[in-house]
């Protein structure tokens, strides 16, 4: 597995400047101190420092042999995120959170860092042509600072042709990779419903109008958006995740509110979703003599490849870990990211990097999980290989 010996040779630097941050971890849209470690190594790498777009983002411009844009040469933008989590965290480690309630639990603090160690040896030894635009990027988490970005100028201020990305990826062995030709990660919209009815007397319901019980017929009815009215080829998963109403034993409440999520890929089944939800929604609530308010709020679109870029992604990420590593076929994630935004704006790749099998229960959003530090050459080795294909 030809790990780039330079960068094998920064590995314990790079798990240093890992456990730093994962030390000192900031919530979406407050990474002042990991925007500030960021525009630090760029500067000591010699880089060129862009601060300030969707508040705390960090972006390197890192010149090639033949620099700048002139004479036709390119640009492309690798992308990390810096944010961590509302978690309280439960390792016991030297670099355990010292932040209450914030824990670095999705890897960003790895992400950042591969993509620094990437930086250093790019800006160092500069074999390929054209700009690399480092962008370390806000608020994955909540808060959409990808969509800031882009809504900021990100691709109008820096003429990046192709955009790339990367996550870790527990439950994938190490020394693995795996890149979807299309759909990789899911849209994530929310819903919330209130149901209003007439409260009362709970020995006499014939008298009121039971929200309670809309509900419970409304969370059932809502399910049959999936197992009714989907294309059973397609797929999508509508949650209720929510559901509060009533507040003592012998009184029906007035009002039950209910709230949920659904994932999807396709932006029609989006849209088939939310339509058959807000009129099953309306038809339930009137069935029980209630009435319903229902709002759809937008999330994340769904993250999609661009399959040409999705094969070069794959060529790079072999040159480190051996062609017989990479799953192309690997089913997308439910799960949705915000570096969806950037590719609605360029073409590119999101690829996910094995990290191994962590015990039970330490999976991404974990109060257990660490990130793992085997992956920081490899991750950092594929950027490298990736700029030299792309730019060479
Ligand atoms: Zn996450
Ligand atoms: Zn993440």
């Amino acid at each position: 597995m030809p790990v780039n010996n330079m960068i094998a040779d920064q590995a314990d630097e790079m798990r240093q400047w890992r456990h730093f941050l994962h030390t000192h971890p900031e919530l979406a849209f407050e990474e002042h101190q990991t925007a500030d470690f960021i525009a630090g190594k760029l500067t000591e790498f010699g880089i060129e420092v862009h601060r300030g777009m969707a508040k705390t983002g960090v972006i390197g411009v890192i010149r090639g042999k033949s620099g700048g844009k002139s004479g036709g040469a390119r640009t492309i933008g690798l992308r990390a995120d810096m944010d961590a989590l509302p978690i309280i965290e439960e390792n016991n480690f030297a670099h355990k959170s010292e932040s209450d309630g914030v824990m670095h639990a999705c890897g960003h603090d790895g992400h950042t860092t591969m993509l620094l160690g990437a930086a250093k040896y790019l800006a160092e030894n500069r074999h390929f042509d054209g700009d690399v635009v480092v962008i370390f990027q806000p608020a994955e988490e909540n808060g959409g600072g990808g969509k800031v970005m882009c809504d900021e100028g990100l691709f109008d201020q820096f003429p990046i042709e192709t955009i790339w990305g990367m996550h870790n990826w527990p439950g994938l062995d190490v020394g693995k990779a795996a890149i979807q030709h299309g759909a990789s990660m899911a849209a994530a919209d929310g819903f919330q419903i209130t149901l209003t009815g007439r409260g009362g007397h709970a020995a006499m319901p014939h008298l009121t109008a039971d929200p309670l019980y809309a509900a419970a017929s409304l969370i059932q009815s809502l399910q049959s958006v999936i197992s009714r009215h989907l294309d059973p080829l397609d797929q999508a998963v509508v949650s209720v995740t929510q559901c509060h109403g009533g507040f003592t034993h012998n009184v029906i409440p007035d009002d039950t509110f209910i709230e949920g999520t659904a994932r999807y890929f396709n932006p029609a089944v989006g849209v088939m979703i939310k339509d058959r939800m807000a009129h099953i929604t309306e038809q339930v609530a009137s069935a029980h003599g209630c009435t319903a308010r229902f709002e759809w709020i937008e999330g994340y679109p769904p993250t999609i490849n661009d399959a040409a870029a999705a094969d070069r992604a794959a060529l790079a990420a072999a040159d480190v870990l051996g062609a017989g590593s990479i799953d192309m076929d690997a089913p997308p994630s439910m799960g949705a990211e915000d570096f969806s935004y950037m590719l609605q704006k360029r073409p590119g790749a999101y690829i996910w990097l094995g990290a191994g099998h962590p015990g039970e229960g330490a999976m991404l959003h974990n109060a257990k999980f660490d990130f793992n530090d085997e992956l920081l050459p490899l991750g950092a080795s594929y950027w490298v290989s990736l700029v030299e294909r792309e730019l060479g």
